[in-house]
């Protein structure tokens, strides 16, 4: 691989190839050798990923900060003449839809793996042929969502099993945004379902409106909002109270194995919320009590599964063919994960697969104390 040209390719601010290039890792990405970056370097995404066969880079989703205290964040992190856009921030994940070669489009994770299960979705679900006939150099930046997908299970109201929405267009090589009003024309003209819009704000009027938005979002059991300036080269989340619940639930239900700053972060993001915006005594008190609840319970279900012989872990359910699922399985065993298949049935001419992703650490670890172990 030519390292010099894909650095100045890559516009990185690192000051030679070499000082980025050791943090490539070199993988097979389905049947490409891929350098792929697994996190975040010298102004390169995480997940940038160069397949040098098709001569092709793929950049990262750029990381999105987080404001704690809405107003002030605004504030500080919007100019005063700026428009905000706000959209609704869905619960899935990331998937990044290319075209770089004859094999038809990819679909990437976060982390820089071609996911085959994924691909086999949006190729499904997104009319892709014609985008990238007239956009090959484009990226579709998307979330798959709904109860059967491998990473995220998530319920939506309108999503029976799973789908996908559309929230940034990108160039594939700088990831350079195309602007939030052009690419909601774009994506409509190729029928591509979106994140919802809620509106374009001034900046003065911003904190209410997303406030709004979070309340109904919240009631809904719906994640938050992205704030984003016209041009999308700024973006910036704001989660709801369910959200940050539902991850300590989740955190809780595997206690040794996500780590502490993930359970310390949501408590911080709940302070800041109620800080902010519960307003009386009361409010803060069933905020507390619903909190207290997404720990505690999670965490006597998981010890006493345990105790009575059971296995924890994340659970999903997918469907689709049957080669796309064993390949699916496969992607998920080389990436050292423990995949014990529970369910393996057909319908509706689909193969359906309900699995278990075994957290291992915290099957481990809770035995040992549960049979005297000292903490
Ligand atoms: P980070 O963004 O800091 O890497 P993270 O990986 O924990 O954090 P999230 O907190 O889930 O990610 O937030 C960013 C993700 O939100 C994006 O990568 C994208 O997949 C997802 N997302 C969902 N809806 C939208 C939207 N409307 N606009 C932008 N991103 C969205």
């Amino acid at each position: 691989m030519d390292e010099r040209a894909y650095f100045e390719r890559l516009d990185s601010t690192a000051s030679d190839p070499s000082e980025l290039f050791e943090h490539f890792e070199q993988r097979s990405v389905g049947e490409y050798t891929a350098h792929v970056l697994p996190s975040a370097r010298h102004g390169v995404e995480r997940g940038t990923v160069i397949l040098d066969s098709a001569d092709a880079i793929v950049r990262g989703y750029p990381s999105i900060p987080r404001v704690l205290a809405l107003d002030a964040g605004v504030t500080s992190f919007f100019d005063s003449g700026a428009t905000v856009f706000a959209e609704e921030k869905l619960d899935g994940f990331n998937v990044r839809v290319v075209d770089v070669g004859d094999d038809g489009p990819l679909a990437f994770t976060r982390g820089g793996y071609i996911c085959p299960y994924t691909t086999a979705r949006v190729r499904e679900l997104l009319d892709l042929g014609e985008f990238f006939e007239e956009y090959p150099g484009k990226m579709l930046c998307a979330e798959l969502i709904g109860p059967e997908t491998p990473y995220t299970t998530h319920d939506y109201e309108e999503v029976d099993s799973h789908a996908i929405r559309v929230f940034d267009v990108r160039d594939r090589e700088s990831a350079a945004p195309i602007a939030v009003p052009e690419r909601r024309d774009l994506c409509a003209r190729y029928d591509f379902p979106q994140s919802r819009l809620f509106g374009r704000y001034d900046r003065s009027e911003a904190t209410e409106a997303v406030w709004s938005a979070i309340e109904e979002l919240d009631a809904e059991g719906r994640e938050g909002v992205v704030m984003k300036t016209a041009d999308s080269d700024s973006m910036v989340k704001y989660t709801t109270e369910s959200k940050h619940h539902d991850e300590l639930a989740d955190a809780f239900s595997l206690p040794f194995d996500l780590g502490r700053d993930f359970v310390f972060s949501r408590i911080t993001r709940e302070a800041f919320q109620a800080a902010e915006f519960d307003e009386s005594d009361e409010r803060l008190r069933e905020r507390a009590h619903d909190l207290g609840e997404s720990i505690l319970l999670p965490a006597v279900d998981t010890i006493r599964k345990i105790e009575s012989g059971g296995t924890v872990g994340e659970r999903h359910r997918v469907r689709g063919g049957n080669d796309e699922i064993d390949a699916l399985l496969d992607h998920l065993r080389d990436l050292s994960l423990t995949v014990e298949v529970e369910e393996d049935y057909r319908e509706n001419g689909q193969r359906v697969v309900e699995f278990l992703k075994v957290a291992e650490s915290t099957t481990d670890r809770t035995t040992y104390y549960l049979e005297g172990g000292t903490y």
